[in-house]
């Protein structure tokens, strides 16, 4: 599944040249997770500005004539992914979107068809409000602090895992983040969230910040095509300390890697160095 790393490397490898870019053409193929919600025609002719993340959602405002004219919001769900070419070929049978541009075509590709185009007349109104509406805190928003981050974890009373992958309070911490970021952090993934002091909840946020930086930097420095699914967290899982190595040493402290199932998703920590 495409990850917040994927999906902001993905942002940066397409955000400079379609901006302003003029839209040619749509080429829709089969439905996506929801329905367009426009006409194509409506999108023709339109700008495209500064491309925008949030959570795992991307944000491409349209201006027409200078003023703003929507936009559209892309998920690439459980398999997509965006590639921007400037001769992309004839659509395969898993190319579901095609935005046709002066400055190329960009193509979503999506076996699993969970990914999602839907046209929003802004990113503060619906339909795109109500979809962003549960997305927590941006990992690298300065506004989230260990305090902010602390205050909304004492108000639930799930495992720090399962809060962290829900992504409500923030996003981005995906199986592989949020196990690797409790391990830094030496925080049992089945630890109550609203029993983890200050000091711990500080050493989450900066584990987690570091392990999304990490992917972000493999993701940006050894993918050549942002449009590979799994690049960023692939390269960072190589280097991983416990995620996907159940059996193997703990780099910290030798002790064997377990792994336990929490909300039907695999969690790989230490017993040794993650404490309740
Ligand atoms: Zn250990």
């Amino acid at each position: 599944m495409p990850e917040l790393p994927e999906v902001e490397v993905t942002r940066q490898g397409i955000d400079e040249p379609l901006r302003g870019a003029r839209v040619l053409a749509l080429r829709l193929g089969k439905p996506l997770r929801w329905p367009l919600g426009c006409r194509p025609q409506r999108l023709i002719g339109g700008t495209v500005g500064p491309v925008l993340r949030r959570g795992k959602y991307l944000w491409l405002p349209l201006a027409r004539d200078g003023a703003d004219a929507g936009g559209l919001l892309l998920h690439l769900g459980m398999s997509g992914s965006l590639a921007l070419r400037g001769q992309p070929g004839v659509a395969g049978p898993h190319d579901h979107f095609d935005l046709v541009t002066d400055r190329g075509t960009l193509r979503l590709t999506d076996p699993r068809r969970f990914g999602a185009v839907v046209y929003s007349p802004a990113l503060d109104r619906p339909p795109a409000a109500r979809l962003l509406a549960r997305l927590g805190a941006e990992p690298f928003d300065p506004a989230l602090t260990a305090e902010s981050l602390h205050e909304a974890l004492r108000a639930r009373r799930s495992p720090i895992k399962s809060v962290l992958l829900g992504g409500e309070v923030v996003v981005g911490a995906g199986n592989i983040y949020a196990c690797e970021a409790l391990h830094q952090a030496g925080i049992h993934p089945a630890a109550r969230s609203d029993r983890l002091g200050a000091l711990r909840v500080s050493r989450l946020l900066s584990a987690l910040r570091a392990t999304l930086a990490r992917a972000l930097h493999l993701g940006g420095s050894t993918l050549r095509d942002f449009s590979d699914v799994h690049g960023a967290s692939g390269a960072y899982q190589s280097e991983a300390a416990v995620y996907g190595r159940a059996g193997a040493p703990c780099p910290r402290c030798a002790r064997p890697v377990r792994r336990i199932v929490q909300g039907g998703r695999s969690t790989y920590y230490c017993a040794g160095c993650q404490r309740r």
